[in-house]
């Protein structure tokens, strides 16, 4: 469907409803795989050609063992090719859990009285950021219910709060933002904080489930929540990203909603999201829960290995909403980022706690290891962890992703940014174990690089040992 503004019947950038409950179906029922058909799809895939829905409808619908292993290992390889030996790393940090809204699986909705309300002063968001300054992190993404407080210019504010903190060598340098859906305006306003991506998670792409779940305030618009992100492009907000909380519906019909909405984003503004979450449903504080989609982990890992062959520019964010081994198993599939040293209380950073507590947090999380802890299993794993911002803030964002137009892309500018960052981290906060085990790595890396490349990054590094920080190509 094309972009097709004269259709408008929303407010603010109204437009055709792109997702069609019917037209997904009618995919996911027609199609038949076949272990060739698979096979062919999954080359496509790793061509680099985009799949359509049907073709995608043809991944989800085979279940055989030998489909489900040729496509993990078109995702494995993909993954390799596109990301490279990569990892990005990312800590929430939850601004305020006030919440008007009543969304029947979220420890912050309105209905729960439970919940301790508490939203982080100037002083105190300020002393989180410290904390997390304090324990190597470079990016963050700010979290926020959905409340009148929580304006463009409040979220604005906590954005520019985030990257004027700065402790000891720390600063961060990425800000992102998850927070309910805005209008232009408001958008224009989170924008010229300089936010990174903007994410709203549709949660359910299935309008009818959607009613079900959502039952009050103004997150109940199916579809003011699916053009959100059409807003955000409207209003020169070009770094989005999308999600579906999974367990809420079908997965295989997420997974096709996902893709549609990523190919809409790319089809009218030429841009696809930066990111994809995928959130499974988590306990909460009295979580209200009578669904029979929750999602077990190996059609989890099938999904993931599924998104990555159809949409590969795409980032895949993976929480720790996941326990460690899950997440391990899934880096290798197609997930790119994840976040590391999580705690989502308000006010825990500061404070320290290791309890979790769900009537501070917005559900539980099942991998609690330190950012150090987290980088060091990476490195075991000859994973490179990375804290890389360099693309936004050189202006590399929009129009096709990066690795799309330049050649060599990763080797030029993503694995010497990850090798910097790292390099960084392993001076300013790694125990001895963990930096050398670091060096090494690093060490193994720079091998991949091209001779030129290799000798500019070498010289960084010195630069870096003496003193100089964020230095980034
Ligand atoms: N309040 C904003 C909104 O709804 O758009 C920001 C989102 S909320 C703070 C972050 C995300 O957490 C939601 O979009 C949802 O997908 C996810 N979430 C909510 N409840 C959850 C649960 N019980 N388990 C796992 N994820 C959950
Ligand atoms: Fe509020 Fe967002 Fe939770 Fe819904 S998911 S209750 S909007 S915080």
């Amino acid at each position: 469907m094309r972009f097709a503004p004269e259709k408008y019947a929303i407010p603010d950038l109204p437009m055709q409803p792109f997702i069609d409950t019917g037209e997904i179906w009618e995919y996911l029922n027609r199609s038949i795989p076949t272990p060739g058909k698979v096979k062919r799809v999954v080359e496509k895939s790793l061509a680099k050609k985009r799949l359509n829905l049907e073709e995608v409808a043809t991944l989800i619908n085979a279940s055989d063992p030998g489909s489900v292993e040729l496509i993990k290992e078109g995702a494995r390889q993909l993954k390799k090719e596109i990301y490279g030996n990569r990892i990005v790393l990312f800590a929430p940090l939850y601004v305020g859990n006030k919440c008007s809204n009543n969304c029947t699986y979220c420890g912050f909705k309105a209905s729960n009285r439970k919940m301790l309300r508490k939203t982080l002063s100037n002083e105190e968001l300020a002393r989180e950021i410290e904390a997390l300054e304090d324990s190597g992190q470079k990016r963050l993404i700010l979290v926020f219910g959905e409340h009148a407080q929580y304006s463009p210019e409040f979220i604005a504010q906590t954005a520019r709060i985030a990257y004027t903190v700065k402790k000891g060598r720390g600063e961060i340098r990425r800000v992102n933002i998850n927070a309910a859906p805005l209008d232009i305006n408001g958008f224009r306003t989170v924008k010229e904080a300089g936010i990174g991506t903007y994410q709203v998670f549709q949660e359910t792409y299935h309008r009818d489930a959607y009613k079900t779940y959502h039952l009050r305030g103004r997150k109940v618009d199916f579809d003011y929540r699916l053009t959100s992100l059409d807003r955000a492009q409207e209003a020169g907000l070009d770094d989005v990203g999308i999600g579906a909380l999974f367990g809420l519906y079908d997965w295989r019909f997420e997974v096709m909603g996902l893709v549609r909405h990523a190919n809409h984003l790319e089809a009218c503004y030429n841009v696809g999201p930066h990111t994809v979450s995928i959130p499974r449903i988590k306990d909460a504080s009295m979580l209200d829960l009578g669904s029979d989609y929750f999602v077990p982990d190996e059609d989890f890992t099938r999904l993931v290995a599924i998104l990555r062959l159809a949409i590969p520019y795409t980032g895949i964010i993976l929480t720790a909403r996941e326990p460690v081994t899950l997440r391990n198993r899934l880096i290798q599939f197609g997930v790119s980022q994840i976040d590391g040293g999580t705690r989502i209380e308000l006010g825990s950073y500061t404070t320290g706690e290791q309890e979790h507590d769900l009537k501070r947090g917005q559900f539980r999380i099942n991998d609690d290891r330190s950012l150090n802890q987290i980088i060091d299993e990476l490195l075991q794993q000859e994973i490179l962890p990375s804290f890389c911002t360099a693309c936004y803030r050189l202006g590399r964002t929009g129009e096709h992703f990066m690795e799309f137009s330049v050649p060599g892309f990763i080797n030029r500018f993503c694995t010497p940014n990850a090798i910097l960052t790292l390099a960084e981290y392993l001076i300013d906060y790694a125990p001895e174990d963990t930096a050398r085990r670091g060096w090494k790595v690093i060490e193994e890396n720079m091998y991949e690089l091209d001779e030129k490349t290799e000798r500019q990054v070498q010289e960084r590094i010195e630069r870096i040992k003496e003193g100089e920080r964020d230095l980034y190509f």
